[in-house]
């Protein structure tokens, strides 16, 4: 079954001469409990096709299914409350509040949204995560691969549908990096969870399952079970 659906979806910007097609009729079934990568040469669309997949953004044209529900027919609130309850982010940086404890940031979406993480959850994410030592650390007091991992256990505590990791190692050196890529494929493979990572990075998609190549908004080329040196 599909997790995400992108069904002859366009994302047009601008207009006349600076008219620009970030997304061109692409259609695209991402299965659940794989771990997908996304790839291609800067400005090919892959941010703007995770935007539209995630709900960040709108389209222009054609329709994206999360699960059953089609994204582009809800409203403001309820997409609100769609990526709130079913959807992960991993950003290039941390975007973690530094007068925080670990576990206080990685509980944080939930307490906003008035819920209780399920116990047996959190501590599989924890474990998953490598954090018991360091739970009650500020982000001054971790490295920046742990910073990633408390921002990745905040990612997978509400037991999300799908995660978006964009750019997950941006920031961090190759070790620190590829111990976050072990990390997101322990959650698919042992957490049975789906992720979508944007990545530039051909070491990085030598972790996923599968690699789409973008190029000029299409999706022009389709990999299964990559390893680095293949992506290459
Ligand atoms: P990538 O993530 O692969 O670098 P993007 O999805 O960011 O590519 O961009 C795809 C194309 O759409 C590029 O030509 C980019 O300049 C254009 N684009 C993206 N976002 C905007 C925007 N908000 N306004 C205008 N053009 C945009
Ligand atoms: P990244 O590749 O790190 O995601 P980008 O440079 O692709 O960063 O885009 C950063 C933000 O700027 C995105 O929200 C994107 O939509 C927007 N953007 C990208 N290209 C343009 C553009 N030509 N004009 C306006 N906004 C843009």
């Amino acid at each position: 079954t599909a997790a995400a659906r992108l069904e002859h979806v366009s994302k047009v910007y601008g207009s006349g001469d600076t008219k620009v097609f970030a997304l061109d009729d692409v259609s695209v079934e991402l299965e659940a409990g794989r771990f997908t990568a996304v790839m291609g040469p800067s400005g090919s669309g892959k941010s703007t096709l995770l935007h539209c997949l995630s709900g960040l953004d709108s389209v222009t044209a054609g329709h994206v299914w999360i699960g059953d529900a089609d994204l582009t027919k809800l409203n403001d609130n309820r997409l609100t409350k769609l990526r709130r309850d079913r959807l992960g982010f991993i950003f290039q940086s941390f975007n973690l509040v530094p007068t925080l404890t670990a576990l206080e940031n990685i509980t944080l979406p939930m307490a906003i949204a008035g819920r209780r993480p399920d116990p047996e959850w959190l501590d599989r994410v924890i474990d998953t995560v490598g954090l018991r030592q360091r739970l009650g650390h500020r982000p001054a007091q971790l490295s920046g691969g742990q910073q990633q991992r408390v921002a990745c256990a905040r990612a997978l505590v509400a037991r999300p549908d799908l995660i978006f990791a964009d750019e997950p190692t941006g920031n961090l050196d190759s070790r620190a990096g590829a111990e976050i890529l072990r990390f997101l494929r322990d959650c698919v493979h042992d957490l049975g969870q789906t992720v979508v990572m944007v990545t530039h990075d051909p070491a990085a998609a030598g972790y996923s399952d599968q690699v789409l190549f973008l190029a000029d908004g299409h999706i022009v080329d389709r990999m299964a079970d990559p390893s680095a040196d293949k992506v290459l």
